[in-house]
């Protein structure tokens, strides 16, 4: 079978492996799509370390169950799947209180763990989810990164009828703003490229001028920028709440008196919990993905889909539906 592997830093080739055999408790699925997030972009550019090379990317998977190890039961051969790429071990501290997304001895799939960019995978059938009737095959990509916005959405305590500011709307921020449009919160956005602004306008988010006075309850930083952290903390209204996604690792400017008199709470908030946060996505996913998902790339063309994956507006994905039909 085809599987798509990282042969050197910004190098991607479609390799030859052998078509896995799944163990008791995993389930054998046929990859129809993959979508392309940040974290993989780090990997193709090199600025994550994986094992060893070649190294087969990808984590954020949708397919189709072709076989049951022999320990699974209550699963159908023919359900459309969605992965959840990060393996609990649901026995460490952090898994047992229920923060699984601490959890001490996480596999990462396409980090510490070959990834799922392959004709064939096997998962364990805990972490693959039947996906809900109602979706498009395609739409199913967005929901592993719709599900990072369900547990930040959780963790903030938001409420309906809040507003809410969002800072940055690449695909993590555009999966945010769905939801808490869809959940009634009054959104706001910053973002300097027009296409992505035009994208959160078209979900239902207004651009956040200098000149406004909006009190926002709730800031939610995605670009992952020490200026965005910045902002955000600026900007949030006393009493209110900022949850951060973005991954920077450049320091900020905090003035803990001013944390302190404006009364604010910051949390971080690192993917999601499982099983609680997709089990929340699966149930209630939102209508608008279609308008996020924008670059689809056939398999063969994935150096290019990871070469334009940051200039695209919205979310990339690799298809693989086209290929096996026709094969
Ligand atoms: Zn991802
Ligand atoms: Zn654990």
């Amino acid at each position: 079978m085809r599987a798509l592997a990282l042969v050197e830093t910004g190098h991607v080739e479609i390799i030859d492996v052998p078509i896995p055999t799944p163990k008791s408790n995993e389930l054998l699925i046929k990859i129809t799509g993959v979508g392309i997030c940040g974290s993989d972009l780090s990997v193709f550019f090199g600025h994550r370390d994986v094992p060893q090379y070649p190294w087969i990317m990808g984590h954020e998977a949708v397919g189709e169950i072709v076989e049951l190890g022999s320990g699974v039961k209550d699963r159908q051969i023919g359900s459309r799947v969605v992965v959840e790429p990060n393996y609990c071990c649901m026995e460490c501290g952090p898994c047992l209180s229920g923060e699984t997304s601490g959890c001490e001895n996480r596999i990462i799939i396409g980090m510490t763990t070959p990834g799922l960019l392959a004709d064939y995978v096997c998962v364990p059938a805990e972490f693959a989810w039947d996906a809900p009737l109602s979706m498009p095959t395609r739409e199913l990509i967005c929901l592993e990164p719709y599900t990072v916005g369900v547990a930040a959405f959780r963790r903030s305590q938001a409420v309906s009828g809040q507003n809410a500011l969002v800072v940055g709307a690449g695909s993590t921020g555009l999966m945010l703003i769905t939801l808490l449009v869809e959940r009634g919160l009054n959104v706001y956005f910053i973002e300097p490229h027009p296409t992505r602004s035009e994208l959160a306008e078209d979900l239902g988010a207004t651009a956040h001028l200098s000149s406004n006075s909006i009190p926002y309850h709730q800031s939610f930083e995605t670009s992952g920028t020490a200026l965005g952290m910045e902002t955000a903390l600026n900007l949030t209204h006393p009493g209110g709440s900022l949850t951060l996604l973005g991954l920077s690792t450049d320091p900020v400017q905090l003035i803990p008196a001013s944390v302190v008199r404006n009364r604010l709470t910051i949390r971080g908030s690192m993917i999601y919990d499982h099983p609680v946060d997709f089990a929340s996505a699966m149930e209630n996913p939102p209508h608008s993905f279609s308008k996020i998902l924008r670059g689809e790339f056939q398999l063969e063309d994935a150096q290019k889909a990871f070469e334009a994956a940051r200039a695209v507006p919205g979310k990339s994905w690799i298809s693989f539906e086209k290929e096996q039909s026709e094969s």
